[in-house]
This record gives C-alpha cells, structure tokens and sequence, in this order.
C-alpha cells in the first residue's frame, strides 16, 4: 500500500478544556468548516481524554464538551457531512494510544516543546498523561488513516512526531500500513498570540480571561479586551515590513485578516496610517459580526444538550466503523492473539 493508496482523510480535535477561544476559531474551526466538500472524508472529534492530562472537575469537562461541540455546530460542521464525535466514546483511541507509547521513544517526547510550556517547573508533578499526550494524539489521527491534519502552528510539532511513529510502526513491522500525515497548517491566523503578551498564543487555559476572546464573549466585552490590547505606540504601517518585530501589532492585522478571510497586506492597504484608536473599534466591530451568529446559536445548542449527545452518538458510531477495522489490522499485525474475534 503506497500513500497514495490511502483515502484522503481529514482528522482533527479540540480539547474541552476549558471556554474556546477565537485562537481555537481561526487556526482550527473555521478552516475545518472549509475542508468540508468533496475532497476529504472530515472526520472532527472533541477529544476529551486529552482534556484529563490536566485537572477537569467533572461538572466542567462535561459543560466543555458540550461547548466545543456546539461551537463545532453552530460554525458550519454539518453531521451530514462530517463525523463529528467525542473521543472517550471510541475506545479504540486510547487502545492505539497504547501501542504507539510502546513505538514512540521516550527522547522524542522529552523534545516536545509544548510539554515544557506546560509543565513549567513542575516537570516531576505533572500527570503521566500530559508527557505521553502526544502518542495519543498520534492515534487519534492514524486509527483512521488520516492523511491530512488541520492544525494551528502550535501543533505541527505533534503531527511531526505523529509522522515519525507511523514511520517508525511501518518500518519495524516490515509494512506500509500507517499514512505519512500531512499537517495543513495555513492562512493569516494560524498563530493567534495572547492580547497581553504578543510573545504568547492565546489558550483557552491561559491565566487571565483578558487575554484571550471568547467565542461566548458578548459585543461589550469583545470591544473591552481589544481596546485593552497591548500595542506599541506606533500606527498601523501601509505594508507587511512594517510589523516586523511588533508582535502585538502584528497579531491584531492577522486577527482582522483571519475574520475577512483576507491577508494581512489587504488589511494595511485599508488600514495603513491609521491608529489604534481606529483600528480597534473596527477590529472589535468585525470580531462581532463574525462571532455573534455563532454564539447565538451555541447557546441554543447548549440549552438542548440532548441534541448534541444524540449527534455525538451518530458520530461515534461512524467514526468506530472506520476505525475498528483498522485497529483490528494494527493487533494482527503486531501479534496479538485476537481470539474473541
Ligand atoms: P489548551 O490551553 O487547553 O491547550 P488551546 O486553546 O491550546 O487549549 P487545543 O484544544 O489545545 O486549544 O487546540 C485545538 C486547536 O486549536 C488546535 O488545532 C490548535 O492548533 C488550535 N489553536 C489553539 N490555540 C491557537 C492559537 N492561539 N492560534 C491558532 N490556533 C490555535
Ligand atoms: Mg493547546
């Protein structure tokens, strides 16, 4: 089987931990609405075991998982077209994730930088889980043979890695039976910063609520966080050379970018000369044009959390008969005894 036997195959998920963010909208959910179509099977996934590696009161996971899939619905992934499906009900997942600790070498990981931002100083107290994320992340996307990831920049480091254990698998077991992914990292916004610190992504488990924007934030207090981002003291320049090394500045034209569906160079042609004070009122403008639809919708959804569960059910349903059998092929080749079978 050469790659180019395999199906291509989107796969991707976002954590429930915690409120989304416009970072989590324009570097991953917008562009996953756009892959949508008849080029790729889509295949979207609310990855809740990755949500443990860091605490979650029960109560919480719960509310986010329903957030993220509503946010996941009401910004155009259509079940129709889409699996869409939360990962604990698949158990296949966290079955491969086992296999590929067991291919994944532990000087791999120890090199994986979002690891170190996130354990900090507190490398020794972290759960077991946060360190070995990656190698279940791997199996999210090869237990359906994907070949394309859509991911913010933060996460191309993890695909990479998802490369090398389908490698490393294909090879020790003499086969070509995981896909080498492809990681489809693109447009204006696929590293949308913190509105405090332009040298930090924006997170959903980020310190402080003032520096990120929530897709559930209300117009006041979307106009309120951007008024109060950091800026330097200069106005916006007429062309790209002129963010060079603003971060802050640099963030907020490719925030604007990212909802026009523009580029940046666009929006200095519109904006070039112009200040802050000008620039943000309309940043904030826009930000609600875009959001305000879909959070009107998300709480709609949120406020019928049965109709998600049963979309969530259709999804998994069809996210495992994708995957059982390529699950089942990975135990075969391995050797395991699969006498239930
Ligand atoms: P956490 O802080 O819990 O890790 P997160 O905001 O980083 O939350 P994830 O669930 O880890 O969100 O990531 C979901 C998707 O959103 C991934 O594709 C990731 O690359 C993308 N993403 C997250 N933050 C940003 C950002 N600041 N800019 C662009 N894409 C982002
Ligand atoms: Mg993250």
């Amino acid at each position: 089987m050469s790659d180019s036997a395999f199906t291509p195959r989107v796969f991707s998920g976002i954590k429930p931990s915690g409120g989304l963010t416009l970072g989590n909208y324009l570097g991953a959910i917008k562009r996953w609405v756009d892959m949508q179509g008849p080029d790729f099977e889509t295949i979207y996934c609310v990855v809740d075991l990755h949500a443990i590696t860091v605490w979650q009161d029960p109560a919480d996971l719960k509310r986010s998982t329903h957030e993220v899939a509503a946010a996941l619905l009401a910004s155009g992934i259509d079940p129709e077209k889409s699996v869409l499906f939360n990962q604990s009900q698949v158990p296949g997942h966290a079955e491969l994730g086992w296999l590929f600790n067991c291919v994944a070498r532990v000087g791999w990981m120890n090199r994986m930088t979002q690891f170190k931002d996130k354990a900090g100083k507190n490398t020794e107290k972290v759960s077991l889980g946060l360190y070995a994320y990656p190698s279940l992340m791997a199996a999210d996307i090869l237990l359906y043979h994907a070949t394309h990831v859509p991911v913010g920049e933060d996460q191309k480091q993890h695909v990479e890695l998802t490369r090398d254990i389908a490698a490393k698998f294909n090879h020790d077991y003499g086969v070509e039976f995981f896909p080498v992914t492809t990681p489809v990292i693109e447009g204006p916004a696929m590293r949308v910063m913190n509105l405090r610190d332009g040298s930090k992504k924006m997170s959903k488990s980020g310190e402080s609520d003032m520096e990120r924007i929530n897709m559930l934030d209300d117009a006041d207090t979307i106009a309120k966080k951007f008024k109060k981002a950091r800026t330097d003291p200069e106005g916006l320049p007429s062309d790209v050379a002129g963010l060079k090394d603003r971060p802050e500045a640099r963030n907020l034209v490719d925030i604007y970018a990212g909802l026009a569906d523009t580029t940046a160079e666009a929006v200095l042609g519109d904006f070039g000369g112009a200040g802050w004070g000008t620039f943000k009122p309309a940043l904030a403008e826009l930000a609600v044009e875009k959001l305000a639809p879909i959070s009107d919708e998300m709480k709609r959804l949120l406020d019928a959390p049965d109709e998600i569960d049963a979309l969530l059910a259709k999804g998994a349903e069809k996210a495992e008969a994708i995957a059982e059998p390529i699950l089942e092929r990975t135990f075969e080749i391995m050797g395991f005894v699969r006498s239930r079978r």
